[in-house]
């Protein structure tokens, strides 16, 4: 099995869709414990990347993957815009190497992960993106080769979006909160959580 080229463009055109849709929800998350901007970072971002669909479908994966990385860091801004192009250009470098798709996702997946956590200088349990992708990658490590893997990341995706809502943040903006930031979902869990579902349903569809 291999990732065809129409289907990793379908992929794309999915996620970003999907987070445009999702702006308003996200800039609400956004005003409630942060600038209120992390909606229009996000679709600002992800209509550069459907404006280079074209391009992204013609170049071999892992350069595609670091052209949407690239896209994402020049477009998106805020905290979340580097954040999200280090996930993928972390995972296109990992595919410019020996890794695979789908045989090595828990790999490339891993190293997307790690580039957050890096720039970030933040680990899971600071309520923030990682709190969905670290759950993630956790399950797509334990559930390689399940068949139903999807089912499972889709899960996993939306029950750690919940969890950090309890969580008090302690990175990014929502951490000058403090203990008010408690009782609110954030916005980049959030939004992480909207682009892995939109992955999962267009593989589902496509199976
Ligand atoms: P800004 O906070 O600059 O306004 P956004 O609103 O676009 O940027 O993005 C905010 C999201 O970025 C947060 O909800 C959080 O998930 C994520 N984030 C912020 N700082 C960090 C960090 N140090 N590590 C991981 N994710 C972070
Ligand atoms: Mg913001």
């Amino acid at each position: 099995m291999s990732l065809e080229p129409e289907m990793f463009k379908s992929l794309v055109r999915a996620a970003a869709e999907q987070v445009i849709a999702s702006a308003p929800e996200l800039t609400a998350l956004d005003q409630a414990i942060g600038d209120g901007d992390h909606g229009a970072n996000m679709k600002r971002g992800f209509e550069a990347v459907l404006g280079k669909l074209d391009l992204i479908g013609s170049q071999p994966l892992d350069e595609a993957i670091k052209t949407i990385g690239k896209t994402l860091v020049m477009t998106v801004g805020g905290a979340s815009g580097p954040l999200y192009g280090s996930f993928f250009m972390a995972a296109g470098e990992a595919l410019s190497g020996s890794k695979q798709l789908p045989d090595d996702l828990a790999e490339v997946f891993s190293r997307g992960v790690g580039a957050v956590s890096a720039r970030g200088r933040s680990q899971p349990g600071e309520k923030t993106m990682l709190d969905v992708l670290f759950p993630v990658l956790e399950t797509l490590k334990a559930e390689a080769g399940q068949s139903d893997l999807i089912e499972r990341v889709r899960t996993t995706a939306s029950e750690a979006v919940a969890r950090t809502a309890p969580m008090q943040a302690t990175k990014g903006r929502a951490s000058f909160l403090g203990a008010r930031s408690v009782g609110h979902v954030d916005p980049g869990a959030r939004s992480s959580c909207v682009l892995l579902h939109a992955v999962c349903n267009t593989l589902e569809a496509g199976q």
